[in-house]
């Protein structure tokens, strides 16, 4: 009966697995033609410096408009893409059209000059070539590189600290600017912070959304600011939704912030007159 019953314990562990493999192999397949049949948009979420009360600039997300799944967030898609190595011409893609984008709106759209972050999966940041991928990015699309900034989280650095510093070396001697994204949601020691030319963390979403409630989150956000301005880094915390939160962050000392309570990311049209209309409201 023992063995039965683990046979049947093992037929439907298997069945599970088989199901979500499928899924994944069909997302998959449908992710490859993503891109040549135009269902990836880019959209975007502005960012406010607490200091002069202005969007400075503006983080990059990917959205996937699929004619058979919908919109399918990137928290599902994108560990495919990283599984399947597809991530490379993705991220290739949102490289190449935020910089696009962003280079235009600067010529045309901004009282002042934005920077444009875009999202770089580990597997990709780990990739010999690439600082060749980024400079040939810049100069294709002409955008001042210190108007592009690259946010990358702390699994990219694992086992590779040397390949490392020399490729964020390259890119700070090239202008462009380096975020650590969910800083303090890793496994990662601090080590690497003494030795990376990056110029900011972003505070993991998951200390703030509590952070008016919750004694041990402000705690890690006073550390973590205080970390950062001693290491001469700014300090970005995402995730905010009210008032009260961006007070919070505001007294503690938090150079910029990114969150629904400012806006959601949007379409770039969308993105133009909440540009437009939070520039005058915020002054
Ligand atoms: P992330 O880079 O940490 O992006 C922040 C996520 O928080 C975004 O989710 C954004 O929509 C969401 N967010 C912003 N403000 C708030 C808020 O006030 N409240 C809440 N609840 N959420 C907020 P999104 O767009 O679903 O992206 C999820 C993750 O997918 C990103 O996390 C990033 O790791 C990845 N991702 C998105 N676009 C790209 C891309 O182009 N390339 C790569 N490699 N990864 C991407
Ligand atoms: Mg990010
Ligand atoms: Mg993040
Ligand atoms: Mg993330």
């Amino acid at each position: 009966a023992a063995k039965m019953k683990g046979r049947n314990h093992y037929c439907i562990y298997e069945q599970a697995m088989n199901q979500t493999t499928e899924e994944a192999l069909l997302i998959e397949n449908h992710l490859r033609k993503a891109i040549d049949n135009n269902e990836l948009e880019l959209y975007f979420q502005p960012k406010l410096d607490l200091v002069t009360r202005e969007i400075n600039g503006m983080e990059a997300l990917l959205r996937w408009n699929s004619p058979i799944f919908g919109n399918v967030p990137p928290d599902r898609f994108i560990p495919i893409a990283e599984d399947t190595g597809l991530i490379i011409k993705i991220d290739n893609w949102v490289l190449e059209e935020a910089c696009e984008q962003n280079k235009k709106w600067n010529h045309s759209w901004f009282s002042t000059p934005l920077r444009v972050a875009v999202n770089i999966s580990p597997l990709h940041f780990r990739l010999p070539n690439f600082q060749q991928v980024v400079a040939n990015v810049i100069e294709k699309t002409g955008l001042e590189p210190n108007l592009l900034e690259i946010e990358i989280t702390e699994n990219s650095f694992i086992d590779h600290i040397d390949e490392c510093i020399e490729c964020l070396q390259y890119l700070q001697k090239m202008g462009i600017t380096v975020a650590i994204d969910d800083f303090g949601k890793g496994y990662s020691s601090l080590n690497y912070l003494r030795k990376f030319p990056i110029q900011s963390l972003k505070i993991d979403r998951s200390f703030i959304h509590e952070v008016s409630k919750n004694r041990e989150d402000i705690a890690i956000v006073k550390a973590i600011t205080y970390l950062a301005h001693e290491l001469n880094l700014k300090v970005v915390a995402e995730g905010i939704e009210s008032r009260e939160v961006l007070d919070i962050l505001e007294e503690i000392g938090c150079d910029e912030i990114q969150g629904f309570y400012i806006s959601k990311p949007l379409p770039k049209k969308e993105f133009e007159a909440v540009y437009r209309s939070l520039t005058k409201s915020l002054k």
